[in-house]
């Protein structure tokens, strides 16, 4: 038997506060399913359009469903829009979800990572935890508004094991977060004057056509004009055509910090201050 999302849910928060990698790595797969299922059906009921992937479909089709005309066979028959272009257009169609976006994707980045990953790579367990427990509580309206999971029966977006383990996973990470900082800054100190300003002109990040400077921002770290906003975007083909995510994060080139977008969303929190 398939299992209930109210089931898929609870799975989902006892793998992410499990102390072993793998069963953290359930986790996050699941978290993502959840925030990505509720946010398609919620594209779905907006309007049918935005729920498919557009790239695919023909003209005549895609009128069928922006004048929500299109027969429930037709409906499934359709290929639906991906992580990333649901994710986009959620967080700009719901004010409440864009302060979120950053969180939203980094969950994305990680789930992807989890399953393309064919190497061992260096889990922040921590961190991921972190991420994914955030973007469940963000995208709670959603979540429990299109999933069929009552607020009676299982809500752990509002029983206090849950704000608990958002509470002290967050507390963790931005703890996590502050030891960064803290070992760049020192890193910094280690400069004089003329070798902060050669390496803040001469120590670029590598760009090419998919990879470019987006701004320049004062760093968070050694607080020089040097944190660049670098924009990426990775191509994949399967079988039905090109798709190609974007995304963001920051590099020093002075004291050589790097962050994630949602990373440096949190260091703008009053304790950094
Ligand atoms: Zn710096």
């Amino acid at each position: 038997m398939r299992p209930s999302n109210e089931n898929i849910l609870k799975i989902c928060i006892k793998a992410l506060k499990s102390r072993r990698s793998n069963e953290v790595y359930d986790g996050i797969k699941l978290a993502a399913y959840l925030v990505e299922q509720a946010f398609k059906s919620e594209l779905r009921k907006i309007n049918p359009l935005l729920y498919f992937d557009r790239k695919n479909i023909s003209d005549k089709t895609a009128l069928l469903a922006a004048e929500k005309k299109m027969s429930s066979e037709e409906l499934f028959r359709q290929k639906t829009c991906s992580a990333t272009q649901c994710i986009s257009a959620m967080t700009e169609y719901s004010p409440d979800l864009k302060s979120h976006a950053a969180n939203i994707k980094e969950l994305f980045v990680i789930r992807n990572f989890i399953l393309h990953s064919t190497d061992d790579f260096s889990f922040e367990q921590n961190a991921h935890v972190e991420t994914a427990v955030s973007a469940l509580r963000a995208c709670r309206k959603y979540i429990t508004k299109n999933m069929g999971i009552s607020s009676n029966e299982f809500n752990p977006l509002t029983t206090s094991e849950f704000e608990e383990l958002q509470r002290k996973e967050h507390g963790k990470r931005i703890n996590g977060l502050k030891a960064v900082l803290k070992k760049h800054k020192k890193r910094f100190n280690k400069l004089n004057p003329s070798e902060v300003k050669q390496k803040n002109l001469t120590n670029l990040p590598t760009t090419d056509n998919t990879t470019w400077i987006e701004e320049t921002q004062n760093c968070p770290a050694c607080k020089q004009p040097s944190f660049d906003k670098i924009g990426t975007v990775d191509f994949d083909w399967p079988p039905e055509g090109m798709d190609a995510y974007g995304k963001f994060y920051y590099q020093c080139r002075v004291c050589e910090l790097e962050l994630s977008e949602y990373e440096y969303e949190l260091t703008k929190e009053d304790t950094f201050n």
